[in-house]
């Protein structure tokens, strides 16, 4: 990551924590790694954001019904999902600084550093073979790529490292209080997914709503992963929440339909109104336990082109798991073609708090601005998509007296069923407007004297500040007509 762009990550933590978007958790106690809470403004976004993918899931689609399943499931459901065998990244630590890595990143960040000294060939041949050894879990040869690149600790210095092992990132807790000899039997674990809450209730679903396939069942929640290498910010948590949709199909038409979803998926990120070019789509080489093709849809951050969301053809392994080890039977009779099967799922996996992360990244701007008059002045805006932003309209009246708060007043009691609002009637106005601009509120209605003799307003816009009047009794429809899903 060059300077400029860790000093705008940097700007971007600050400002989410000074204007009231996320908080480190448990701070008064100095925090806890990698868990974080969403202040006043951050819980709205959040919840915009998740409204937003819930909706052109289950609203936009006939097919698509949400499900809210619970955290804790039965543990036998992570023996059969691959969980509790297979769910764990290679790790190596370095015994020096006792700094543990995990080995996919230690080696990405030493390819990093070889495409800023402008290796850049060197960098892709290292994550060529990187690629082909994480594919065929070959931890020795793995070893031997750390070793022959002289790669160090970033702490200690030295190159003095373990072997390579796996670590399994599922957490795991106490159920009910009921003493056993086996300690094994009160196991219960944070679902590390939200997936397999909608595997196992896929016939619940599927008879109770009368789907018939192809149909997706969604669902939004918090996942746990005991995640190494948490650093980052938001973008890799302990405790995340998860948007997933497992779409049921034929056995046979997965490829069409993971091509569909793929590009499906790429047009809600876009129809944020985010450019294309900052997006790329990264194919899988190895691939999960469960999968027969996969990719990851990639956002440039400031630390990076990084995954935001991941579309998996995940076949019948999680159903057919399901049955096999629950003893239930989990097929669909396709009475189009007369057949019973256990259907294939492409699955669509977003993370509520990366995309947050992405809103934040994408938003967050330093303007200059030259005045008339020739001098510079500067602000911080946030170009949140309007859709999405905490607030929608703040109404300001320009000073605190000769009726204009009571007409402000009304103007946000007409408008506040409709979208948020916000009021404010402290300080000098430009103050007020560069208060909106730093938490993203894309429209400010400014009553003044004029509005008690005709009636109009002065709109302005966050992104080009400029301003136009309107009538008062105008704002409820223009806004409900820009900010259209
Ligand atoms: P990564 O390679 O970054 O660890 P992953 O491939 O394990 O992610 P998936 O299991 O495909 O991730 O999860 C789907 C989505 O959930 C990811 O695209 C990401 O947006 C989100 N996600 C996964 N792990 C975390 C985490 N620790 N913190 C925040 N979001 C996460």
């Amino acid at each position: 990551m060059s300077i400029q762009q860790e000093n705008r990550f940097q700007a971007i933590i600050s400002h989410a924590k000074e204007y009231g978007f996320v908080f480190p958790s448990s701070e008064i106690y100095d925090g806890l790694s990698a868990v974080y809470d969403y202040g006043p403004y951050g819980s709205e976004l959040k919840k915009n954001i998740r409204d937003y993918w819930w909706k052109s899931m289950t609203q936009m689609h006939e097919n698509i019904v949400g499900i809210d399943a619970a955290i804790f499931m039965h543990p036998t459901t992570w023996k059969a999902s691959g969980h509790v065998d297979n769910f764990s990244d290679p790790m190596i630590d370095n015994k020096d600084s006792k700094k543990r890595y995990r080995v996919d990143h230690l080696l990405e960040a030493h390819a990093e550093k070889l495409r800023e000294i402008g290796e850049e060939k060197e960098a892709d041949e290292l994550l060529q073979i990187m690629d082909a050894l994480l594919a065929k879990e070959d931890y020795a040869g793995l070893k031997k790529l750390i070793d022959d690149n002289k790669i160090a600790c970033g702490i200690s210095g030295t190159a003095n490292w373990t072997d390579i092992r796996q670590f399994n990132l599922m957490f795991k807790t106490e159920f009910g209080a009921v003493a056993s000899d086996n300690p094994d039997d009160n196991i219960v674990y944070l679902r590390p997914e939200t997936a397999q809450g909608i595997f196992v209730n896929f016939l619940n679903v599927q008879k109770t709503a009368r789907l018939k396939i192809p149909f997706g069942i969604a669902q939004v929640g918090k996942a746990f992963r005991n995640e190494i290498v948490a650093r980052q910010f938001i973008f890799r948590m302990r405790e995340f929440e998860q948007m997933e949709m497992q779409f049921f199909i034929r056995p046979g038409t997965q490829k069409e339909w993971y091509e569909y979803w793929k590009e499906e998926r790429l047009k809600w990120h876009l129809s944020l109104g985010i450019p294309r070019e900052k997006y790329q789509f990264h194919n899988h080489s190895k691939l999960a336990h469960y999968a027969d093709a996969a990719l990851d849809i990639e956002y440039q951050f400031p630390i990076g082109f990084k995954e935001v969301e991941g579309i998996h053809s995940r076949t019948d392994f999680d159903l057919g798991n399901h049955q096999k080890y629950s003893g239930k039977k989990l097929t669909y009779f396709d009475n189009e073609i007369n057949q019973h099967y256990v259907p294939y799922v492409i699955e669509t996996s977003i993370g509520l708090d990366r995309m947050f992360l992405l809103i934040l990244s994408h938003s967050y701007d330093e303007e200059t601005i030259l005045k008339e008059d020739g001098s510079k002045d500067s602000r911080v805006v946030l170009r949140i998509p309007e859709k999405i932003a905490p607030i929608k309209l703040a109404v300001l009246p320009l000073v605190k007296k000769d009726g204009l708060p009571e007409i402000a007043r009304s103007i946000v009691s007409d408008c506040r069923p409709y979208f948020k609002c916000f009021y404010e009637e402290k300080d000098a106005i430009g103050r007020r407007y560069r208060r909106q601009d730093a938490i993203g509120t894309p429209f400010c209605v400014t009553v003044d004297h004029q509005t008690k003799e005709d009636g109009t307003v002065t709109l302005r816009y966050r992104d080009t500040m400029q301003q136009e009047r309107i009538h008062q009794d105008e704002i409820k429809n223009k806004l409900q007509h820009l900010l259209l899903f």
